[in-house]
């Protein structure tokens, strides 16, 4: 096993090792919160000893955005950030699942709030990863922590600094005896979990909540928009939910690039439908575990193998 030391990431305008990749203390990202990053996975498929990276080129558009809301400047176009990525992963040689965390962050060693006349840098680093949460069923709460609103931190960007509302979210849950916390917004509508959209299953229709109420516009929450349509012949509908709706669905998930699709089995010491993984949970499951792992050719324009070296063969 490597140390994570040993990997190589990219770093102010070269791949080098990850152990070299350090900031000074007076970096303004690690003062002040002034970065936005992504959470990529890269998955292994042993057959064919291929790594796929799973719909890198959407995470990049929204790296983008993020950066704009920062006024960051990111000079590399959305093909150059998907060529970098791929590039500090042929640099790893990963025969294994990865996840891959572009960050550009405001990178000047300055005293002083804001976001005007700093200088901004680019990393991207990539580790192996298994499962973020389970996939095999969680207990959630739902926090006495609101989602931040838009006009106070913009969720819709994945801004390091907003990350603390997750995090005195989760360890609030985890304190419960909660795997998972769901945050409501302001005016008491579910928003999202910690670092996870949410879908509700109710009769024909799956049911998550809209960009208004606060979340981040996930890439996996898209993509089961897709597969629910496509695949399980259900309505999508966005809307705003209830809290106690949560209690009377017949199925509840979480999703996101970390949890992948985590199947939610009780809120707040309820349980949802049986209490138990739910039909269209499983099947979600499996059709995106066949996916990420190029196993269903239908998808595979979400996909883009990494070319490694032959050594790593
Ligand atoms: N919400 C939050 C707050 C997140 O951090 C994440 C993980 N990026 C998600 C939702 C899910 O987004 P995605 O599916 O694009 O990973």
């Amino acid at each position: 096993m490597t140390a994570t030391s040993e990997y190589n990431c990219y770093f102010e305008g070269q791949i080098r090792p990850l152990r070299e990749a350090r900031v000074g203390v007076m970096t303004h990202a690690f003062n002040y919160g002034t970065g936005c990053f992504e959470g990529i996975r890269a998955y292994w498929n042993a057959d064919e000893r291929a790594l796929y990276v799973f719909r890198l080129r959407e995470h990049m558009q929204r790296l983008q955005r993020s950066a704009r809301t920062l006024l960051i400047e990111l000079d590399s176009s959305v093909d150059a950030l998907c060529r970098l990525a791929l590039d500090v992963l042929a640099a790893n040689d990963f025969s294994s699942d990865v996840y891959l965390r572009p960050l550009a962050y405001k990178a000047t060693e300055v005293v002083g709030v804001r976001l005007h006349d700093l200088r901004d840098e680019l990393t991207i680093y990539a580790v192996p990863l298994g499962d973020y949460i389970t996939t095999g069923g969680l207990h959630v709460g739902v926090s006495s922590w609101r989602r931040i609103d838009d006009n106070a931190a913009p969720a819709r960007a994945k801004i390091t600094g907003t990350y603390v509302n997750s995090a005195l979210a989760k360890t609030e849950a985890h304190l419960n005896g909660y795997d998972e916390a769901i945050m409501l917004t302001d005016d008491g509508h579910v928003s999202e979990g910690s670092a996870e959209n949410l879908f509700m299953f109710v009769g024909s229709e799956i049911i998550t909540p809209p960009p208004s109420d606060n979340i981040l516009l996930g890439i996996t929450r898209d993509t089961i928009m897709t597969l629910a349509r496509a695949e399980l012949g259900l309505t999508v509908v966005e809307r705003s939910i209830d809290r106690s709706e949560l209690y009377g669905a017949e199925e509840l998930l979480l999703c996101g690039t970390g949890a992948q699709i985590a199947p939610v089995l009780s809120v707040d010491r309820r349980p949802v439908g049986a209490g138990e993984i739910g039909p269209h949970a499983a099947r979600l499951q499996q059709l995106y575990d066949a996916i990420v792992r190029g196993r269903d050719a239908r998808y595979q324009h979400w996909l883009t193998a990494v070319v490694t070296s032959p050594a790593a063969t």
